[in-house]
């Protein structure tokens, strides 16, 4: 029996985690979670599971949650996440929150020597260095829940790293593929939150259609899989069947296909060296399909892919206020105080305007996270 700590509960990737946990109950426990404030989606999940601990956002909903459940051990924040991330009772932490808000807990998680199954792509981006320096240190592996890394994981099974020559990450083009700049002019919130092919959060579904989605995938296989910029390539492919690919030394390409279900890398995430069954999940239907499209991307269509190779080349701070920027100015959307084409203006400013920091510490990058933030609005206001 797995004892598991669930990052994010309430979230996509957290609800879709609950249901895996939920169907191989045999296997798992979830034994402690942590959530913001939706405490609509949290209750019945309490009710259902039990977990020993539970963490919230603010005061208002430890207070909600305490009556309601009055036996149940509540704890605030950043610190409660820290709390469930390191537990000794808890074997797997799953994060899944949005943002680098997670980054303490994965760290936390990884020097408590913790399996860690990992969604908060954020943390990566952030502190790429800080967290792959622990995992070694620790020998922890981090076993990836995004789709791209999860089907990379897949592809190299267990083959030595390098001897693998190129990393290729599938891009399905998010909610605005076949629009050209023009036409993102107008493009307001609905519009954006309509991905083609993957139901998410709203802040991934934005970065999905600004494409810096794929560009925080870019520099988080550079951390997961210790490969060169230079050779992690990007190709567009709209219907989403390819996951991504591993090009090895001898031009051999292994590819990981499958129907679009987030449950696939969660479950493999945590059932890794093992597969179980997954009951509901449709197979994959390639005559139905008939057809695969390849493209090439276009950096100047998707700015924010060539900002975040940029960023990842330079390294350093640069990631920490590529991420901070982008969350920002993706918040600011979302809350409809600026246009979707601001989102990439507002990023490339807090780059220009930033002084890189190289191998900076978690002070450092906490730091950095915090005034790229106030920056980014003082650019609005
Ligand atoms: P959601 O927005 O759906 O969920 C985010 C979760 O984090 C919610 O449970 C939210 O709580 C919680 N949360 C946010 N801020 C805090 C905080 N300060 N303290 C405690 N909890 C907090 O996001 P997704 O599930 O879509 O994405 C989560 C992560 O997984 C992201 O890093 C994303 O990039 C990554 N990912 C997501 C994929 C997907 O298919 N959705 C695919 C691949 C990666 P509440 O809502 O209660 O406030
Ligand atoms: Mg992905």
């Amino acid at each position: 029996m797995k004892r598991i700590a669930l990052l994010g509960a309430t979230g996509s990737i957290g609800l879709q985690t609950v249901d895996v946990i939920r169907n191989h109950s045999d296997e798992f426990e979830l034994y402690a979670m942590a959530f913001g404030r939706n405490l609509e989606k949290a209750s019945p999940i309490i009710k259902e599971f039990r977990p020993k601990l539970v963490v919230v956002q603010d005061e208002n909903t430890l207070q909600q949650v305490k009556s309601e459940f009055p036996e149940l051990q509540v704890r605030l924040s950043l610190e409660g996440m820290y709390e469930a991330a390191t537990h000794d009772q808890v074997d797997v932490v799953v994060n899944a929150v949005m943002g680098s808000v997670g980054l303490s807990a994965t760290l936390g998680a990884i020097e408590a020597k913790k399996q860690v199954a990992i969604a908060n792509k954020e943390t990566l981006v952030t502190a790429g260095h800080l967290v792959m320096d622990a995992a070694h240190r620790n020998q922890v592996s981090l076993l990836p829940i995004d789709s791209e890394h999860s089907a990379i994981y897949m592809c190299l099974n267990g083959e030595r790293e390098k001897d693998a020559n190129k990393i290729i990450l599938t891009a399905s083009g998010g909610s605005f593929r076949d629009k050209t700049r023009a036409e993102l002019e107008g493009v307001n919130v609905e519009d954006a939150l309509n991905h083609p092919n993957w139901s998410m959060g709203a802040k991934i579904t934005i970065d999905s259609a600004t494409m810096m989605n794929k560009g925080l995938e870019v520099i988080e296989a550079h951390w997961l899989f210790d490969m060169p910029y230079d050779n992690i390539d990007v190709i567009m492919h709209k219907e989403s069947v390819i996951h991504s690919m591993v090009e090895f030394v001898d031009k051999s390409v292994m590819a990981q296909l499958g129907t679009p279900d987030m449950r696939v890398p969660i479950q493999y995430a945590l059932t890794y060296p093992k597969r179980l069954e997954l009951p509901d999940t449709k197979t994959l239907n390639l005559v139905e399909i008939g057809k695969l499209h390849f493209q090439e991307m276009d950096m100047e269509r998707f700015p924010c892919l060539r900002m975040a190779y940029e960023a990842g080349r330079q390294g350093g701070t640069m990631t920490t206020v590529l991420n901070a920027a982008n969350e920002q100015a993706v918040d600011l959307f979302l809350k409809g105080e600026i246009s979707f084409l601001t989102i990439e203006t507002l990023i490339e400013k807090a780059l220009e305007q930033h002084s890189i920091v190289h191998q900076p510490n978690l002070e450092t990058i906490l730091a950095v996270d915090e005034e790229t933030r106030k920056r980014v609005i003082s650019y609005v206001k």
